[in-house]
């Protein structure tokens, strides 16, 4: 980190806070921050105003996007990488929300050379080096999924090219420990759903290796208990990516 940035980060810290009452909210409206330590939500609220500091939030299409939206995405945001530090997330800075699920047009050509153009429907999405974009409805109403957590996912996976299910590991990982404990997890549940067996995860998980890591990485942090219970060896693996231990702290 440059020392401009360093000197920026004093800054913000030294001259700015979130204020008590907005805090307060945030952190009682979401559960899975039960069980940090107070060490760890202080940390958690100035990475918090780091991150509201240098991020763009752009409400899409006239959009209002309020203060307590903007807190609670960035809190959101910043619980994976509370161990890690924001520049895990690289270099860019606009994030943009819409007020619900949003309509991207998609351009596929197939082995024939025949072009396939049609609308996705998402609720979030996030580029290399470029934008996060969600829906905020599906932040606040989807109940079984974390839309803020599984996009910031992808911007990890993504700190080493393409989202493809394994960021960056930090000295000390066996990449081929993660690799076999998510390989097999991974085929285990695409069999499933190949089966049409109803699966505790999100059947989008099998979409591909990226959208399994960034589902599985919403369950270690909202359902840690129940993840580490069914996927031992890649609960171990986040654990040591992530350098936090969710079923440590959170009731099961
Ligand atoms: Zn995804």
């Amino acid at each position: 980190m440059g020392w401009l940035k360093i000197w920026r980060r004093r800054r913000v810290l030294a001259r700015h806070r979130i204020d008590d009452a907005a805090w307060n909210a945030v952190v009682a409206s979401l559960p899975f921050l039960r069980g940090l330590s107070a060490e760890e939500l202080r940390r958690l609220r100035e990475l918090a105003l780091l991150f509201l500091a240098e991020k763009q939030f752009t409400g899409a299409h006239g959009f209002a996007l309020d203060a307590a939206m903007r807190l609670s995405i960035a809190v959101q945001a910043c619980l994976p990488v509370l161990a890690l530090g924001l520049d895990r997330y690289g270099d860019w800075s606009e994030i943009v929300v819409h007020a619900g699920d949003f309509k991207v047009q998609i351009s596929e050509t197939d082995d024939h050379g025949v072009v396939h153009e049609f609308d996705d429907e998402r609720a979030g999405e996030s580029w290399p080096r470029g934008p996060v974009v969600l829906s905020w409805d599906a932040a606040v109403h989807a109940p079984d999924m974390n839309v803020v957590i599984h996009e910031f996912a992808h911007k990890l996976d993504m700190a080493n090219g393409e989202a493809d299910g394994m960021p960056p590991l930090h000295s000390g990982m066996d990449r081929r420990v993660w690799v076999a404990a998510f390989r097999s997890a991974y085929e285990g549940f695409c069999d499933a759903v190949d089966r049409d067996k109803a699966t505790w995860l999100d059947p989008y998980a099998a979409e591909a290796p990226a959208e399994f890591f960034a589902v599985i990485s919403e369950a270690f942090f909202e359902s840690p208990n129940e993840t580490r219970r069914r996927y031992p060896d890649v609960y171990e693996q986040l654990k040591l990516y992530y350098r936090q231990d969710p079923a440590n702290r959170l009731p099961s």
